[in-house]
């Protein structure tokens, strides 16, 4: 009885206030900024283009070997818009075998990847839990934009900043090259008005 009323009496202090949970899944909460959900592959902007090399570090490091990946040569490279030689091609991740562990993140030398905010694709098919090229950079273009990411190594990764940086590099050596010349006709010049005082001195 006693029990009852005390059950009871935790009801009624309960009654007006509000849920905290959701009514799944009609409803949904919304994840904390770094919810760690399917990794995604990440765009360049500058190139139009993946960041994704296809290196394979990530396919090699992780544990549950969920990922396949194939490069192929970077059409891009070739009209100079990109300064990636290689570029993914294809690439898969059986989203039924990743753990969210991170690993293939913490891995990129190349900014690539990153554990997206995506949780929710569970499907009928056989096949539906292999995340295909598409759908990884769909996850990764959707995530860059809900929280406005930004590559770890600019300098290194992002195209544009790297192409501008070699453009640099170029224009200075170019300069170099042009002012040694005029240095050596300089240093002679120089030596040629010292060698009468010598001359003299003896
Ligand atoms: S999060 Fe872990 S298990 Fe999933 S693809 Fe990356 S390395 Fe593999
Ligand atoms: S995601 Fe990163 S580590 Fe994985 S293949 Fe692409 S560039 Fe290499």
């Amino acid at each position: 009885m006693i029990s009852g009323l005390k059950g009871m009496l935790v009801t009624l202090r309960w009654l007006g206030k509000r849920n905290i949970t959701a009514n799944y899944p009609k409803e949904h909460l919304p994840v904390q900024e770094r919810f760690m959900g399917f990794p995604g592959l990440l765009w360049d902007e500058t190139a139009d283009e993946p960041f994704c090399t296809g290196c394979m570090v990530c396919v090699r490091e992780c544990p549950t070997q969920c990922m396949t990946a194939i490069m192929h040569d970077n059409p891009n490279a070739v009209e100079g818009k990109s300064h990636r030689r290689k570029i993914i091609e294809t690439f898969e991740i059986n989203l039924n075998r990743c753990i969210l562990c991170g690993i293939c993140v913490d891995v990129c030398n190349f900014d690539a990847i990153a554990m997206s905010h995506e949780h929710e694709l569970a499907s009928f098919a056989r096949t539906g839990a292999r995340a295909d090229l598409g759908l990884l950079l769909d996850l990764g273009r959707k995530f860059q934009a809900e929280v406005v990411w930004a590559p770890k190594s600019a300098d290194r990764n992002v195209a544009s900043v790297v192409l501008t940086k070699r453009a640099a590099a170029e224009a200075a050596k170019v300069a170099a090259a042009d002012a040694a010349p005029q240095a050596d006709a300089a240093t002679l010049e120089a030596s040629a008005k010292e060698e009468p005082s010598e001359e003299r001195g003896s």
